[in-house]
């Protein structure tokens, strides 16, 4: 369902045929291996940042705003790295958020999917339990 990252894309063309001329399959090839490593580079940060983030699991902000801006750091962050938020109710990749709700003024953390049923869970007031995930 998921289309193949490029990078995979071209690496399988060149090691299994002939894909243009030998001078320009180089420089390809070359590049389908910086591509893989920057994938390497995402990954290794993604693991670096879940052991930080996991510690946050709990933690009170104050006021709607507060957790607002939060959320949009760390929504800054899963970006950079093409990653998504785990969702603690369904496992799916999504993207953290806070709203205001009838049960909670000063806002609740949400996560939002937007791949399918564009759902939302709520995850209470205090930060849920973060951790980055592919996004595919
Ligand atoms: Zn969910």
């Amino acid at each position: 369902m998921n289309p193949t990252p490029d990078y995979l894309y071209f690496s399988s063309k060149i090691s299994t045929q002939g894909f243009c001329d030998v001078q320009e399959e180089s420089g390809l090839q070359t590049i389908a291996m910086i591509s893989a490593d920057i994938e390497a580079v995402k990954a290794d940060a993604a693991q670096d940042i879940n052991e930080i983030i996991a510690q946050w699991e709990g933690m009170k902000l104050h006021d709607l705003e507060t957790k607002q801006r939060f959320c949009a750091f760390m929504m800054c962050i899963a970006e950079r790295i093409d990653r998504l938020f785990e969702c603690p109710r369904c496992g799916r990749g999504a993207r953290i958020r806070a709203s205001r709700t009838l049960k909670e003024e000063n806002g609740q953390f949400q996560f939002a999917h937007t791949k399918g049923h564009r759902t939302t869970h709520q995850a209470g007031a205090e930060v849920p339990l973060l951790r980055l995930v592919q996004t595919h």
